[in-house]
């Protein structure tokens, strides 16, 4: 990559660029051109101990956990100046790695991860404790300490957001880190080790091991030095976290897949609806956990709402990532791209209507993972592709007479991590919001997310709200002080 300073082939663990111990690299590849990007460390249980190790010498003996909190807050507004200095080029990695439009990369995943660093900037030094009125002669008072050592493991579909979500509440809470970033997108999270370095973040505070999951990523879930892990990935693999942390109890907050119901009564504004429910779920190319996979459509309006969505669909073709005008990029892998055409055959097989999409295409002659916006029609809720996440551009209808069988049929799910419903009757909208079973829901708009906002799952969505000040909850702990005053 000729125009990024790419430390190939390298972790970074105390401060330091290194290579793995077993001399080891794999290829991250750019999914428009199926072709390699650059090498990247195999990182593996070695070097996830000596990354620990690192982490908990900064922790025990370093500047970091006893900083003046305003100071620590000082340094993660450089470290967000950092990442705004070079947000071009970040957002043109992202979109080479991932495959994301470049215009979506910089506009919000670049955006959103400065954003993140300023937010937690800003309560370093406000993560106060509280007094206590106990009985008799006494002072009880709270303390909120950090965790000490917190392993992040983090997913491909937004590779530097993720990392900042995990990392900017970490550190302010004044803990130190090892993040493990997805072994298809690993570029952008060395490039925030680098930014943080340069920013005077001390060495040991953010360590980086690019690897895979089951060697890495596994490695950090076990070490029994680790003090938490926060993940976000599949559910699949959460749950394998979640067993595996158990050896040494340590904590852990997960964020998992969603099947995100997007319910269109029939009062709505339909053309607002229509654009909304295209974005729902064509942006990303679908690969977001909150996507919104099941269509809901009330009865009356389903022919006219259809027509719409398909139409509108067809206008949002493939096209190259780095093309500022591309809204809708490859898919991340060959692996990716084969399981979503896996559900495309099974939704056929079901008995759905394919009303359009479905295949793979190419772009400009780059053999890439691209597929079109794809839309199954008169999907049940006991089919597969109703109940299992694509993680792709595919979406299924389904109809609904009344709000009641709305919100069973949206509530029928083991996730819950998001939900919208679209509607001009107020009553309605927030009578539906209280009734979804879900972390985040919207009224006539999708996709909402700010740093200021919780953001979390019910049911097999995970646990644990990262974001807002509910994050300051995943990386501190609270300490009772008793004194006498006798
Ligand atoms: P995944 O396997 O859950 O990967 C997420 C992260 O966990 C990656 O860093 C991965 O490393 C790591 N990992 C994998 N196995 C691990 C293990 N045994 N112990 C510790 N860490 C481990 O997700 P995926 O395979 O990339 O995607 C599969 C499906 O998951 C997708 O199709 C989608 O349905 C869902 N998904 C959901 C989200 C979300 O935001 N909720 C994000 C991504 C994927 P490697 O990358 O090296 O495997
Ligand atoms: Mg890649």
């Amino acid at each position: 990559m000729s125009d990024t300073n790419i430390q190939a082939g390298q972790l970074h663990i105390g401060g330091e660029w290194q290579a793995a111990a077993s001399g080891e690299t794999f290829e991250t590849l750019n999914p428009s051109t199926a072709e390699a990007l650059t090498q990247v460390a195999s990182g593996a249980a070695e070097d996830v101990d000596r990354a620990v190790r690192a982490a908990r010498e900064a922790f025990e003996n370093g500047a970091w956990p006893g900083m003046d909190a305003r100071a620590r807050g000082r340094l993660l507004y450089k470290i967000a100046d950092g990442l705004e200095a070079r947000a071009d080029e970040l957002a043109r990695m992202e979109a080479m790695d991932n495959g994301k439009p470049v215009r979506e990369a910089r506009m919000i995943d670049i955006k959103e991860s400065i954003d993140c660093f300023r937010y937690y900037a800003g309560w370093a030094d406000k993560i106060d404790g509280d007094v206590i009125p106990v009985p008799g002669p006494y002072l009880n008072y709270t303390r909120r300490e950090p965790m000490g050592v917190c392993g992040a493991i983090i997913p491909w579909n937004y590779p530097l957001q993720m990392a900042a979500w995990k990392v900017a509440p970490a550190i302010a809470c004044g803990n130190t880190m090892v993040l493990k970033p997805a072994e298809q997108t690993p570029l952008t999270a060395l490039e925030l080790a680098r930014v943080a370095a340069e920013a005077g973040l001390p060495a040991g505070v953010l360590n980086v091991v690019t690897g895979f999951g089951e060697s890495a990523g596994a490695a950090l879930v076990k070490h029994p030095d680790v003090d938490k892990i926060a993940f976000t990935g599949s559910t699949e693999v959460g749950k394998i976290i979640q067993r595996e942390a158990a050896g040494s109890l340590k904590r852990v907050s997960l964020e998992l897949g969603g099947k995100s119901p997007n319910i269109v009564l029939a009062d709505a504004d339909l053309d607002a609806a229509v654009k909304g429910a295209a974005m729902a779920i064509f942006y990303n190319a679908g690969q977001a956990c909150t996507a919104g996979s099941r269509l809901l459509v009330e009865e009356s309006i389903r022919d006219e709402f259809v027509d719409k969505l398909v139409k509108r669909a067809a206008g949002m073709k493939a096209g190259d990532p780095l093309d500022p005008k591309t809204r809708l990029g490859p898919l991340v892998s060959q692996e990716q791209m084969d399981r979503v055409l896996s559900y495309v055959e099974k939704g056929k097989a079901e008995g759905a209507e394919l009303l359009t999409g479905g295949e793979r295409v190419e772009v400009n002659g780059m053999r890439g993972y691209f597929l079109n916006p794809t839309i199954f029609d008169r999907v049940t809720p006991e089919m597969t592709i109703a109940r299992e996440e694509i993680f792709g551009p595919v979406l299924g209808i389904t109809t609904f007479r009344d709000m009641d069988e709305a919100i069973h049929i949206a509530n029928s799910s083991i996730y819950g991590l998001a939900a919208a419903v679209w509607t001009r009757d107020i009553g309605k909208a927030h009578r539906a919001a209280h009734r979804l079973r879900a972390g985040t829901v919207w009224i006539n708009t999708y996709h909402n997310l700010d740093t200021a906002s919780p953001f979390g799952g019910y049911k097999q969505s995970g646990y644990g709200r990262e974001l807002g000040k509910y994050a300051l909850d995943l990386y501190t702990q609270v300490k009772s002080v008793w004194v006498s005053l006798g």
